[in-house]
Parts: C-alpha cells; structure tokens; sequence
C-alpha cells in the first residue's frame, strides 16, 4: 500500500515552498546563492535581535556580593525568566549557525560544467511540478515529524 502524503496545512505549505525554490533555482549555482542568502539572513537577523536583548535584558551577575542576612533576594519575574532562556537559545542557534556556514563554504566552493547545470534544470522541470515527489516526501518528514493521517478521501 503506497504511503499517502500528509496533507495538513503545515505540510502542504512545506510541499508548495519546496517546489517552489526548486522551481524558482533550478541550477546548482542557485541553489548556492540561495542557502547562502538565508543561512546569512538568518544570522543576520537572530544575532540583532539577540544584541537588542542583551541590552535591555544585560545578563545576572555571575558573582553576587553575598546579601546581607536581612534583604531577600529579589525573585527574578517569570518573565525575564523566560526573556533570559530564550537570549541562551538564541545564542546556540547563532553558534550552530556559525557551524553550518563553515560545512556551507566548502559546498559553495563547487563550480560545475554548464553541462551538469543543464542537468540540474532539466531535473528541477521534473521534480517540481511531481506532488509526490519522493525526495520531497522524505524532507518533509524530516521537518514534520507527525505521522501522516489517512487521506481526508
Ligand atoms: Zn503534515
């Protein structure tokens, strides 16, 4: 019995943005360009927004003068709590970020014939217009890992 896709908005949204950066980039160059660009735009962005937290959230002080008996300790409000775990989430996101782009400079070093350029586009053509696109389905279930629902048919 062949496995149906999961057609729940999230996935349909995946399969409609997929195909469309097939489509859209159908070279190896530009599919370069692209993971580029938002590998780039994703820093750029997490790593501003990460800036603008620590300014206004600066982090607790690691080595607190011991309080005097007396005062209590301020409670920390849940949430900066919140703001605080989400400042260390964004800095692990930047750091694996900043790994990727590492992995990323040696695929982008790639320069290939016009002939396997052609390829790519001549693959790009079949693949994206196919919703049942096998390599699709295998990436989707990467990024969306509930199980699939029966057809709604
Ligand atoms: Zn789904």
């Amino acid at each position: 019995m062949p496995e149906e896709p999961c057609q729940c908005p999230d996935c349909q949204r995946f399969y409609r943005e997929h195909d469309r950066l097939i489509r859209e980039n159908p070279s190896l160059r530009q599919q370069q360009e692209l993971s580029w660009a938002a590998l780039q735009a994703f820093r750029t962005l997490a790593g501003r927004v990460l800036e603008e937290l620590q300014k206004h959230y600066p982090e607790p002080d690691p080595t607190p003068a011991p309080a005097p008996a007396a005062a209590e300790a301020e409670p920390v409000a849940p949430e900066t709590e919140a703001i605080q775990q989400a400042m260390g989430d964004l800095e692990n996101i930047n750091a694996h970020l900043f790994s990727i782009e590492a992995l990323m400079e040696r695929i982008f070093d790639v320069r290939v014939p016009e002939e396997v350029e052609q390829k790519f586009r001549e693959v790009a053509g079949e693949l994206a217009p196919d919703p049942l696109n096998a390599d699709r389905l295998r990436l989707n279930r990467l990024l969306h890992q509930t199980p699939d629902l029966p057809d709604r048919g």
